[in-house]
């Protein structure tokens, strides 16, 4: 394991900076890093982006519960300019999958930010990704020295522990370990009775990568945020998704059962994955 050979080689501890998003995948991450090394100084860290979950619970209260559960105090970081319906008020256009000025912008940089306030001088970021999320993840280097962020004397290592778990075994890991999912989340991946969720990724309230079916779950669910995207898309002309409106969206006739979203348990893989970025 390369944590063990850096600590060996350098003669110094690394210490963790774990980030968490209150979704499943990062809960799991963290439950790993501090089963693995419980000895290492880990810091939990949330960026908020100004859109998220609110209800019934804030993706930011259950980050820190998470933490909490695992004996850790939670560091949320904020854009101290902007929040993400501001920045794409500003912007005038939606961040997109070339262009994701939100994870930029409103994460990565606040978490490099608190980063570089840490004392230790190797520090090694770890990340919720999984392979099977996406194909474009799958080609991503689960340990990679992070060039960017290596100078002044640190050490930066990018890491993504559960790169190879499954869904399925994400969720396992909850079960097994009474450790509670966002109730956000579709009933039949809660093992607790909890209902009421209607989605199976955890991002922002309305997520640049949302499918069609999600967005008619958030217009039930979480009227205020469809409303306000909805709305910017109106005092912008631009619109989120490629060339229909949120309206549009909702407004289509649904699709047929063969390209109906998946609803087995573990679903498609790109439909599962957790706002990680
Ligand atoms: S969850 Fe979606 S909208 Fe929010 S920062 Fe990540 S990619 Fe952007």
């Amino acid at each position: 394991m390369q944590i063990d050979e850096l600590a060996a080689e350098t003669g110094r501890p690394p210490a963790l900076l774990v980030n968490l998003s209150g979704g499943k995948d990062s809960a799991r991450m963290l439950g790993l890093v501090r089963q693995k090394f419980p000895g290492l100084q880990t810091y939990a860290v949330m960026a908020d982006t100004g859109f998220e979950h609110v209800k019934p619970v804030s993706a930011v209260e259950w980050s820190r519960k998470i933490a909490g559960h695992f004996g850790l105090p939670l560091t949320v970081v904020r854009n101290p300019n902007k929040t993400y319906l501001e920045m794409v008020r500003r912007r005038g256009m939606f961040p997109s999958a070339q262009f994701r000025q939100c994870t930029s912008d409103l994460k990565r940089g606040p978490i490099q930010k608190f980063l570089r306030t840490l004392p230790e001088k190797v520090v090694i970021n770890c990340m919720g990704m999984r392979a099977e999320e996406s194909p474009q993840r799958a080609r991503q280097v689960p340990w990679k020295l992070d060039m960017e962020m290596s100078r002044n004397g640190r050490t930066v290592y990018n890491w993504l522990p559960i790169f190879e778990e499954t869904t399925e075994q994400v969720l396992r890991w909850h079960w097994q370990n009474d450790v509670p999912l966002h109730p956000v989340y579709v009933p039949e991946y809660h093992q607790d009775g909890t209902r009421g969720g209607y989605l199976r990724r955890f991002s922002c309230r309305v997520c640049i990568f949302a499918t069609d079916h999600d967005l008619r779950m958030i217009h039930q669910h979480d009227r205020e945020a469809f409303d306000q995207v909805s709305a910017l898309e109106q005092e912008m002309g631009f619109t989120m998704k490629s060339g229909r409106s949120l309206v549009q969206i909702i407004n289509a006739p649904t699709v047929s059962p063969q390209s109906a979203p998946q609803l087995s348990l573990f679903g498609k893989p790109q439909e599962d994955f957790d706002r990680n970025s």
